[in-house]
């Protein structure tokens, strides 16, 4: 049997340990990333919700801005929320730096303040019950370019999105007991593993 995909989490600032928890349930092994250096065996990486502002700010001092957009750029990567801001093709509400590799336009806190913050459930394009979605100081996706695939929407606007092998979402599945987004996520890692990363196992 295959081992489990190596899927980090961006763990500078935000709710990186309830991805880390929502991984572990859907048979990915998850990592804490702090450092560059900790990308290279990396099967995918999930970028969490938190402060996108915060976030560019410790990546731009730590040099890890240009070795993200090199990883982020080949492997799976999966957004959410302040993640997904900073994988977008342009940030508005203000503009800001992002690593521009999603062709996604995002507004910043589009959906009002944190006191607005809400849950709504959706019919999505993954199987079964309607999708439950936690938006906190929530982007809006308010333009995709041909290559995005739509899979969950709220109102006329994208909540979740697939590009290739990145994925985003302006919500945190994290935050609740449906793990058919992280398992979705997990299987776009295992169709993407490297032939190194897919024939170790045969050499132990
Ligand atoms: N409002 C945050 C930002 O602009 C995102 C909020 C979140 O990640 N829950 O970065």
């Amino acid at each position: 049997m295959k081992k489990p995909p190596r899927i980090g989490v961006l763990a500078i600032q935000g709710d990186y340990a309830a991805h880390a928890a929502a991984l572990a349930e859907s048979g990915a092994i998850p990592i804490e990333v702090r450092t560059h250096e900790q990308l290279s065996d990396l099967d995918g990486l999930i970028l969490p919700g938190g402060e996108s502002t915060t976030m560019l700010k410790f990546l731009e001092r730590g040099h890890l801005f240009d070795e993200l957009r090199k990883f982020c750029s080949t492997r799976p990567v999966f957004g959410t929320c302040a993640g997904a801001i900073l994988l977008a093709r342009e940030v508005r509400n203000p503009a800001q730096r992002s690593l521009g590799l999603l062709d996604v336009v995002v507004e910043r806190n589009a959906y009002g303040r944190q006191i607005d913050s809400s849950i709504l459930f959706s019919e999505s394009k993954l199987p079964g019950e309607k999708l439950e979605m936690v938006f906190i100081r929530a982007p809006r996706i308010v333009e995709t370019g041909p290559d995005v695939e739509v899979l969950a929407r709220r109102g006329g606007h994208p909540t979740l999105v697939r590009q290739g092998k990145l994925m985003a979402a302006t919500f945190h599945p994290e935050l609740t007991s449906d793990r058919r987004v992280h398992k979705a996520f997990v299987d776009l890692v295992k169709a993407n593993l490297r032939p190194e990363a897919d024939s170790a196992p045969q050499r132990d």
